[in-house]
Order: C-alpha cells, then structure tokens, then sequence
C-alpha cells in the first residue's frame, strides 16, 4: 500500500512479495486488486515454484517471476515490482542508468543494469517465468551480485527490486526510481555530464555499508 502512496503505482498496477525462508513460501499481492482494497487475508500464498498453497484470489500475473527469483536467489525476502514513470522510460530506452552522483553511489556502486529484452521463443512461452530467468541471466553474464545491486530495468518493461525484506524491496523502488528521474535531468541539463570517479563511488557506498560504515544510528 506503501507503493501508490510514493507515487510509484498507478490503479492496480505493480506488485509486492514477502518470503518465508522456513515454509517455502511467499505472500503476494492478489492480481486487479486495488491497493486501498487490500488486507492480510486478501494476499495469495505461493510455493517457490509458483503454485498457490493459500488464498481465494488469483495472484499476482508477475507471480512466477518472484518464484524464480526466490527460488534461486537464497537471501532475498521481498521483491517489488512497478511500472514507475522515470525507471520505466530508462527501462523502454534500454539504457542503464549511469552513476552520475552519490545519491546513486550511496546505494549501489555501478550503473542500474537494464537486461536485453527476452527473444521471442522465451517471450511465446513461460512469459512471466522466463522474465526471472532474463533478471538472473543478466547478473550473471555482467558479473553482478544481487546481495550488491538489489534493482535492475526488464529491458521495454520496467523495474525489478529486491531486498532481505519486504520493506527494503519497497524501499528500493523509490529509490530506483528517484535516481532514474536524478540522471535524466542531469543528461539535460548537461549532456556530457560524466560518471561519478572512482573514490566517491567508494566513499559513499562505504559510508552506508560493510565493516567501515558509520551513517546513521
Ligand atoms: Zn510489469
């Protein structure tokens, strides 16, 4: 419900999941749903594989793309979904999202990636199922981690993100999506603007994570 109130959702658009490691299984938004209508018993529990255990409605159509990311990825416990305005125009431009300052190196420390569109064999088949298949390919053939970089553009479609929980995938969609709209302005206002060097990337990044950090309380 978080998700229309940042202004990252329009209607029933865009989805959220949350993991339970033990049972192997994960609560998800129900698809068409309004996100004023939701309640605790209105989300729909799904197996990794994508069965529903739980729950009278459809869920969410994206359902089988979190399964696979679930599935596969160990230490994730939320994944978000949108079709936000700025992370979804990088998204149908193909383009990844440069680091241009450090509101992005804070978060992650090199561009947002954007995976190629899926071929078409992939696209007439499993649709959804394939789409998680398309994510992963992408960190793997880039040398990615998806603990490091919890974000990526689905090239023509629109923003994935993932955290240890729930909260911090929706986090990360407001995030996402405020350094997508950050570059476009900045690629405005100056078309040659360069990458952020090196030691800032790392100052910043250190700054909020591992051993050295020491932003906030
Ligand atoms: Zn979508």
């Amino acid at each position: 419900m978080q998700l229309p109130a940042l202004g990252l959702v329009l209607f029933t658009f865009g989805n959220v999941s949350a993991a339970d490691r033990q049972k192997r299984v994960f609560a998800i938004k129900p698809s068409g749903v309004p996100y004023k209508d939701l309640s605790p018993e209105k989300m729909v529990i799904v197996d990794f594989d994508g069965n529903t255990v739980e729950g009278n409605l459809r869920p969410s159509s994206d359902t089988k793309t979190h399964a696979v990311l679930y599935k596969h990825w160990e230490n994730i416990n939320g994944i978000v979904h949108t079709h936000s305005t700025y992370a979804t125009a990088w998204a149908q431009s193909l383009r990844d999202i440069p680091i241009f300052g450090t509101t992005h190196a804070d978060h992650l420390t090199v561009d947002v990636p954007c995976a190629q569109p899926m071929n078409d064999e992939m696209i007439k088949g499993d649709y959804e199922y394939q789409t998680g298949f398309q994510i992963m390919d992408h960190f793997t053939e880039r040398g990615l981690s998806y603990e490091e970089v919890e974000m990526v553009l689905v090239g023509n479609h629109a923003p994935f993100t993932w955290g240890k929980t729930a909260e911090k995938a929706v986090y990360n969609s407001a995030v996402v999506e405020t350094l997508a709209q950050m570059a476009f302005l900045t690629l405005q206002i100056n078309p040659e603007a360069q990458k952020l060097k090196d030691s800032l990337i790392k100052k910043h990044y250190e700054r909020k994570h591992g051993p050295a950090s020491y932003y906030g309380q």
